[in-house]
């Protein structure tokens, strides 16, 4: 985790401290003393790890998608990964297996990050919400927010390279952001974090048209992913000599 940096700006979202530990994390735009106090002190105790965030999830009852849910789907993927993926909420697969991206969605995603050269040991995988809405529909303001918490910590603690957005909900979720469409393909910087934004892969199985600009889209991440790598191996050079 990065050092935190307080400011006495005004806040204004409230704190809710006695909902959950790290509630804190929904609101990490915020720089106000308050705040800045309860992130370092939940640091301090944290000793924060996947595993540990995936156990808490699977045992959470924070908002009403824990009463339908059979499994909660914390994510899938290494500490050590380069890009979180970030879709919107478990399908019915994901619901029964606890684990992400394993439907007809995950499939075509696994499928283009194999075409356009991305690892899938290199990407971590989850959504906005851990538990899926019954029937599929789109989760609500409180279960987000609810839910936001799982998801700072768990970008918290791998601290990836780039957050790839999958889907008008995470986009929206995540960076207030409304047309999918326009912004697709962007890569874009928020508070020192790259983005890159681009349709939900189920979206795909609706409209074949979209596999192309889906895996445009990737491409354009997998050559940022190799640009970064790049600079970081001859900043190192610049060290060790070539
Ligand atoms: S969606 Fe998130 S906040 Fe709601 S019960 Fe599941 S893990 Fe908890």
């Amino acid at each position: 985790m990065q050092p935190y940096v307080f400011t006495a700006s005004s806040c204004k979202s409230s704190v809710r401290r006695k909902t959950h530990q790290y509630y804190i994390y929904a609101y990490p735009g915020c720089r106000c003393l308050e705040h800045g106090r309860i992130m370092v002190a939940a640091h301090n105790l944290s000793n924060d790890s996947l595993e540990k965030i995936a156990s808490e999830v699977i045992g959470c009852r924070l908002c009403k998608l824990s009463r339908s849910r059979k499994n909660a789907v914390p994510g899938d993927g290494q500490a050590s990964a380069k890009v979180i993926f970030i879709g919107e909420a478990p399908g019915k697969n994901e619901d029964e297996t606890g684990r992400p991206f394993v439907g007809i969605a995950g499939r075509i995603l696994d499928g283009v990050l194999r075409k356009v050269g991305i690892e899938r040991s290199d990407v971590f995988i989850t959504n906005i919400v851990k538990c899926r809405p019954p029937g599929n529909r789109v989760p609500g303001d409180d279960e987000r927010a609810a839910c936001r918490a799982y998801l700072d910590r768990q970008i918290s603690l791998i601290a990836p390279r780039i957050i790839c957005i999958l889907g008008a909900t995470a986009y929206s979720s995540i960076l207030g952001g409304k047309s999918i469409i326009e912004n697709r393909g962007k890569i874009i910087k928020r508070n020192g974090q790259k983005y890159l934004i681009t349709i939900h892969p189920a979206a795909t199985i609706y409209n074949r048209n979209l596999l192309h600009v889906l895996e445009d889209d990737l491409s354009i991440l997998s050559r940022e992913i190799k640009k970064m790598e790049n600079l970081d191996r001859n900043s190192l050079l610049d060290y060790v000599g070539d």
